[in-house]
């Protein structure tokens, strides 16, 4: 370990016109960590954040997202909250942020790609990471984004932990961001309450760190895909089945604007995606006595929506008790089965 002192600032870069868009891209003022021990401007940053958790998310115009839809500030917290929630999904603790960005010519000079990078900064720097570096360059095609985030990960939570008999919790409320897609797509205008969690999803960061200081959690994920695809991922790396109650899934204030009824909106709860809230699993018992503090805390609910039994894939199971498969991962209205 280097016993070098932190930079506070970012190193000076040399002239030219490169150096100049990447200078737009740097706040002198950003947020520095103790963890940072050399920040942009140089040829690495260094930091010292062992065990390291590592992620990068790609985000593609006009795959994941569109320009017409979100103003580029919106464009850059999403690409940065996107890779973020996955330190989050392990319980680690972000550091540093690296982008590598290529954009239109036009989008250079219009200031777009200087607007995209703060909405990075900003998504960052809510989470307490640090913008170190990252690399630029013209593209004559859709605009691309990908972030790599940096975490320290005492303890990871993974995937493969569940055992059977746990139970499945959920933070927050879900398919708020798959309706305000639907929406859009449709041509439709976003009620207020769809604006937010489409536009500026929160990373669970900090609701990920407390929970995994205080209970033994067994495994963890972030919902990018929908809880029934999510939970389907545990249930695999764990070796077992899923059961998710349809009577306990949270949905989203706002939801109804894209479906108008329960089941079209459980459908966009399980399977839209892009919620970034987590799904966490523990013992039976251990997360009930948490939750009263937890919404006080971070004003989000922590609700048990399912438990973990022997078997493989992810349930539904009604009031009544029946259950059905959800196929692969999605909500399927017809696919009756047995346990
Ligand atoms: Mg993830």
């Amino acid at each position: 370990m280097t016993s070098k002192a932190p930079h506070r600032h970012p190193i000076r870069l040399g002239p030219g016109g490169e150096f100049d868009l990447i200078r737009s891209f740097l706040d002198p003022a950003a947020a520095s960590s103790d963890l940072v021990l050399v920040g942009p401007g140089d040829d690495c940053a260094v930091i010292d954040a062992a065990p390291t958790a590592l992620s990068t998310d790609l985000s593609v115009e006009d795959v994941h997202f569109r320009k017409a839809w979100l103003g580029p500030e919106q464009i850059g917290w999403r690409a940065a909250a996107s890779a973020l929630s996955d330190l989050a999904a392990v319980a680690a603790e972000p550091v540093a942020v690296l982008v590598s960005l290529a954009i239109r010519e036009e989008d250079v000079s219009s200031g777009w790609g200087t607007r995209l990078m703060s909405g990075v900064r900003e998504a960052a720097a809510s989470v307490g990471a640090v913008l170190v570096g990252g690399d630029v360059s013209r593209t004559p095609g859709p605009a691309v984004v990908d972030v790599v985030a940096v975490g320290r990960a005492r303890k990871p939570v993974l995937r493969d932990g569940a055992r059977v008999g746990d139970e499945v919790w959920v933070s927050g409320a879900l398919g708020a961001p798959g309706a305000a897609l639907a929406l859009l797509e449709a041509g439709r205008p976003l009620p207020e309450a769809l604006r937010a969690p489409f536009a500026r999803p929160l990373p669970r960061t900090r609701e990920a760190l407390w929970l995994s200081e205080r209970a033994d959690l067994h495994a963890m994920i972030d919902l990018s895909d929908g809880v029934a695809g999510d939970a389907a991922h545990i249930a695999a790396a764990s070796g077992l089945a899923i059961e998710l109650d349809v009577s306990e899934i949270p949905i989203a204030a706002g939801v109804e604007a894209a479906a108008p009824d329960r089941e079209a909106q459980l459908a966009l709860a399980l399977s839209a995606g892009e919620d970034y809230e987590l799904c966490v699993v523990a013992g039976a018992g251990v997360l009930a006595p948490l939750a009263a503090e937890f919404r006080q805390r971070f004003g989000v609910a922590l609700t048990r929506v399912g438990r973990a039994r022997a078997g493989e894939g992810v349930w539904s199971r009604d009031p009544a008790g029946a259950t059905r498969r959800l196929e692969r991962g999605g909500f399927s209205h017809f696919a009756a089965a047995q346990p």
